[in-house]
Order: C-alpha cells, then sequence, then structure tokens
C-alpha cells in the first residue's frame, strides 16, 4: 500500500520531475517573449539528488515518473538521469521513465534514451504551418519539431503521443489534420484546454476552447467513440472510425479530472507540488542539502499529499493563479 494517500483517498503513483526551467520555445500559453525569472543554477537538483528523491517515491508506491521542464532535452543530465531513473526498484517493480518534451533535437537523443532505459515519449505540437508555429512559439523550429517526431515514430518508445493546446483563432481549424498528421505517425493525438498558467496571465476563459468544441470539430471528419478505463488519466479517450487509432482530449478546465488525480510534482529547484495550481509547496531541496534522512524525505512527500486539495479550482470566484509559469512547475 503507498504512503501517498490523500485525505480523499487518492493513491499517488506518478510523479512529475521538472529538469529544467529554460526552453528552446516561447509558447505564448507558457513563457513570456522576455524577462523570465529563471531558476538559479545552483538550485537546480543535481542527479544524485533527483536519484534520491525518486528512490523514496518508490519506496512510498510511485510508479511512473515523467521527466519535464521547461524542456528536458536542454537538460545537460538527460540521458544520465533517465538511465538512474530507470534502474530503480519500487515494491511494485521497476520504475516506468516518461518524458514530455518539445522534439526540438531529439533526432540525436533518441538512441541514448532508448538504451538508457526511456519508456514513452509525449510531443507537443500544436500547428502544422510554419508562421502559426513561428506566432505561438515565438521561434521558427517547425522543422525541427517534425524532424523529432519522425525520430520518434522511428525510434521503439511506444505509445507515443502528440500534445497540441487548442487556441481560439490560432489553430483550432487544426484538429483534423493534426489526428490525420498523429495517425501518420502512429501516435495519438490529445488535446489539450488551455490552462491559466502561463506567466505573463493572458488566459481569459472566455478565449478558451473548450472540449465540447473540440468534439464536435472532430466529429465533422471522425466517427468517434468514447473508451472505457480512464483510470486517474488526464485525457478522455475515444477511437475513431472504429479504431485502432484513438484521440485524446485533456478538458482540465470544463471536466476536470482531479477526484482521480494521483499526481504529484517536483520542480527543477526541489519543491513539491501536490497540483499544477498548488499556490503552497514544499521544500525538498533544502532538506536533501542538509542531510535528511529518508524518512525526513518521505515525511515531506506525505505532508504534501496529505495538504491536497480536492480540486483545482478554476472557475471559482476565490481561484488565484500560481505565481509560477508552466515552464517552472513542469507540464
Ligand atoms: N517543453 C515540453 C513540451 O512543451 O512538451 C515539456 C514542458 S511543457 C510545460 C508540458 C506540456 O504543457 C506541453 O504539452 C504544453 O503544451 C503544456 N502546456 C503549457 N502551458 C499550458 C497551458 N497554459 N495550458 C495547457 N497546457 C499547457
Ligand atoms: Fe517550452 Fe514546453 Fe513551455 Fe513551450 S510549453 S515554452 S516548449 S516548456
Amino acid at each position: 500500500m503507498s504512503g501517498l494517500v490523500d485525505g480523499f483517498g487518492r493513491v499517488h503513483r506518478d510523479l512529475r520531475i521538472s529538469l529544467t526551467d529554460k526552453c528552446s520555445l516561447r509558447c505564448t500559453y507558457c513563457m513570456p517573449a522576455e524577462g523570465v525569472p529563471w531558476i538559479p543554477k545552483q538550485s537546480v537538483l543535481t542527479p544524485d539528488e533527483i536519484e534520491r528523491v525518486v528512490r523514496v517515491a518508490a519506496d512510498e508506491g510511485v510508479e511512473t515518473v515523467r521527466l519535464t521542464g521547461g524542456e528536458p532535452l536542454i537538460s545537460p543530465n538527460l540521458i544520465e538521469i533517465v538511465r538512474r531513473l530507470a534502474a530503480i526498484e519500487g515494491p511494485n517493480g521497476q520504475i516506468e521513465v516518461a518524458m514530455t518534451t518539445n522534439g526540438i533535437r531529439l533526432p540525436e537523443f533518441i538512441p541514448g534514451l532508448e538504451e538508457a532505459g526511456l519508456s514513452r515519449l509525449n510531443i507537443s505540437i500544436d500547428t502544422l504551418d510554419p508562421d502559426r508555429f513561428m506566432e505561438l512559439t515565438r521561434r521558427d523550429r517547425l522543422i525541427d519539431v517534425l524532424a523529432g517526431i519522425e525520430s520518434a515514430r522511428r525510434s521503439s518508445l511506444r505509445p507515443l503521443k502528440l500534445n497540441a493546446v487548442v487556441m481560439r483563432g490560432i489553430n483550432e481549424d487544426e484538429v483534423v489534420d493534426l489526428v490525420e498528421f498523429a495517425i501518420e505517425h502512429e501516435a495519438q493525438m490529445r488535446f489539450i484546454e488551455h490552462m491559466p498558467l502561463d506567466i505573463g496571465h493572458t488566459w481569459d476563459r472566455g478565449e478558451m476552447v473548450p472540449r465540447e468544441e473540440i468534439l464536435a470539430s472532430l466529429s465533422e471528419k471522425f466517427s468517434l467513440e468514447p473508451l472505457p478505463g480512464r483510470a486517474g488519466a488526464p485525457a478522455e479517450l475515444f477511437s475513431i472510425d472504429g479504431g485502432p487509432y484513438t484521440v485524446g482530449v485533456i478538458a482540465s478546465v470544463t471536466a476536470p479530472f482531479c477526484a482521480n488525480c494521483d499526481r504529484l510534482r517536483l520542480t527543477a529547484d526541489g519543491q513539491l507540488r501536490n497540483c499544477l495550481f498548488a499556490r503552497e509547496e514544499l521544500d525538498l531541496r533544502t532538506a536533501l542539502r542538509n542531510d535528511a534522512s529518508d524518512e525526513g524525505i518521505r515525511d515531506i512527500m506525505r505532508a504534501s499529499v496529505a495538504a491536497k486539495r480536492a480540486g483545482h479550482g478554476i472557475g471559482r470566484p476565490d481561484f488565484v493563479q500560481p505565481e509560477r509559469g508552466m515552464n517552472a512547475i513542469g507540464g
């Protein structure tokens, strides 16, 4: 039985670790163009520290670790971290290591990641149009992302998932094209509702493209059947034209899945967060650097889980967006 059970009976089995807050893109929904308050280098957890946290988490029942950021491919220690984490055995077996990336420079990393023991990849691609990509990410790198997705298609890393945040007036007319692109690349396309997590605080609920609209656009082209067995997964899955391909919708705003959340997050500077939208963090880095025992690390994890709220509360009058942007929290 996991030690990471919160006051609502939710058992935590998934730890998301941000390796860096830095990134090769500047997606408008995540980061501002300039003036990002970067985490100081000396505050970023080392591979030893990350391994230590995951060993304790595995003993507490964590089964999956997802590496994210910022952009994990720009962390200088990525391959070493994957190798160390993939070797950890918990009471429920070997830790599964997955990664979410923007795909830039993925072709040169794929062999090393496969060899180090990475299991799965999610790659973000919001548009197939170079001008829109430039507008959305403030960088002219679509060609590099496409090369990254192609290298993932050729790899052993499965299932392969592609993520897109749907933005009003920017890429909402591309949902069908993105699904077809994903199928060509043996991947599952997943559409994410835009959440209030950008440092620039530009989110506007009225502007958000909700789940219902995403599904309506997809239904103009495909026959969608809801698939059972979602458990704690953020994406609601639908088969496309009878299968085998599927599409997912992550409706964090209009159909929150907080009641089944099994996730805990560690920021690049070693702060533990029990929710994407948490406004409190518990300081694991200081504990790690002050020679805390495994029990001390474990108690901080348990305290973070115990303090978890029932839901994120977007839409409630008292909702306040977290101070950190998505790049620093780890998506
Ligand atoms: N750089 C990597 C990437 O883009 O895949 C990993 C980190 S990124 C923060 C993780 C995921 O969060 C991406 O799929 C991204 O699209 C998503 N994301 C970032 N900001 C978001 C927001 N405001 N609302 C919804 N999803 C967001
Ligand atoms: Fe970078 Fe990912 Fe944020 Fe885009 S969503 S700016 S790729 S961290």
